[in-house]
């Protein structure tokens, strides 16, 4: 068996919390003992909320936490031409419709929707997309793309799903409910996902599996809440033709009042702990993490 790829895919859209350092840490540990390789990916592909700053943040956070990368650094902003490719080929097999609503639009549907009866939820708790550009006649549809009017790719899940068939993936930590082992995909649970955003073209869903991929990774160590998000990514997997690495999601560090660490926790930053005099060594025992051997 050829040494396993691991990666650690941060964005850029805030400074590095300790969230960020048991995931980099895990990571590069799992690399080290296996004999493996450890890339890191920038998940730029949001413009609006990514900032060169918290990039170069990042490089010297994981410096000084010791995570050492190997090979160049993969950042996923210039990669846009490929992104786009892969969604033509989705789009060339009647994969994917446009969707012209706005988040306000879709806001308002579903909370007359919720007034018949409880709109479904995905994973994360956001509405099902209502679908109505799949439902616009052809006509209407090249109107509003000649008018300029901006919209997203969404997948058509059905038509996916009908190709597709029952997938699962194999899971070597443990998901939200302790689940372990063969895990059964179920990606109708997100509806008609998008897979290119208004004003990119490709989405965090299709980059992920794209960049998994090609730079041939072969365990995905990241945190659990992004465990259901891996029945897209087998999917997209699926439908693009790409091999799928094996998964390893761990738990997330809560903090004092055992919610989930965010970019605007302060206190958990890494920069703030540097700054007060914590060593990398005791960021190790913080996250529980024992020393390297
Ligand atoms: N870029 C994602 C994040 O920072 C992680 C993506 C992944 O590991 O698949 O949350």
């Amino acid at each position: 068996m050829p040494p396993p790829v691991f990666r650690f895919a941060p964005s850029p859209n805030g400074y590095l919390h300790l969230g960020h350092a048991y995931s980099a840490l895990l990571n590069a540990d799992l690399a080290r003992a296996s004999g493996g390789t450890l890339l890191l990916r920038i998940e730029d592909i949001d413009r609006t909320r990514c900032r060169p700053e918290f990039e170069q943040a990042i490089y010297e956070d994981l410096a000084w936490l010791g995570v050492a990368w190997d090979g160049e650094v993969r950042r996923q902003s210039d990669h846009l031409e490929l992104y786009r490719s892969a969604v033509e080929r989705l789009a060339a097999r009647g994969l994917v419709y446009p969707a012209f609503e706005s988040r306000a639009e879709i806001a308002r549907l579903v909370a007359a929707q919720d007034q018949v009866a409880e709109w479904p939820r995905d994973p994360d708790g956001a509405p099902l997309y209502p679908g109505i550009g799949q439902r616009l006649a052809a006509v209407e549809r090249a109107e509003l793309i000649a008018a300029g009017i901006p919209y997203a790719l969404r997948l058509d899940m059905a038509a996916a799903l009908a190709l597709a068939g029952e997938l699962s993936w194999r899971e070597l930590g443990s998901g939200p409910g302790g689940e372990a082992g063969t895990i059964g995909a179920r990606p109708e649970a997100w509806g008609d996902v998008i897979v290119a955003r208004k004003e990119t073209p490709t989405s965090y869903h299709l980059s992920v599996v794209i960049d998994d991929a090609l730079q041939g990774v072969t365990e995905v160590v990241r945190g659990a809440d992004l465990f259901w998000s891996t029945s897209v990514h087998r999917l997209l997997q699926h439908l693009l033709g790409l091999p799928p690495p094996v998964y390893r999601h761990h738990a997330l560090l809560r903090d004092a009042e055992g919610r989930k660490l965010s970019k605007s926790t302060g206190a958990t930053g890494l920069r703030e702990l540097r700054a007060a005099g914590v060593t990398p060594a005791e960021v190790r025992t913080m996250v529980g993490l024992a020393a390297p051997a």
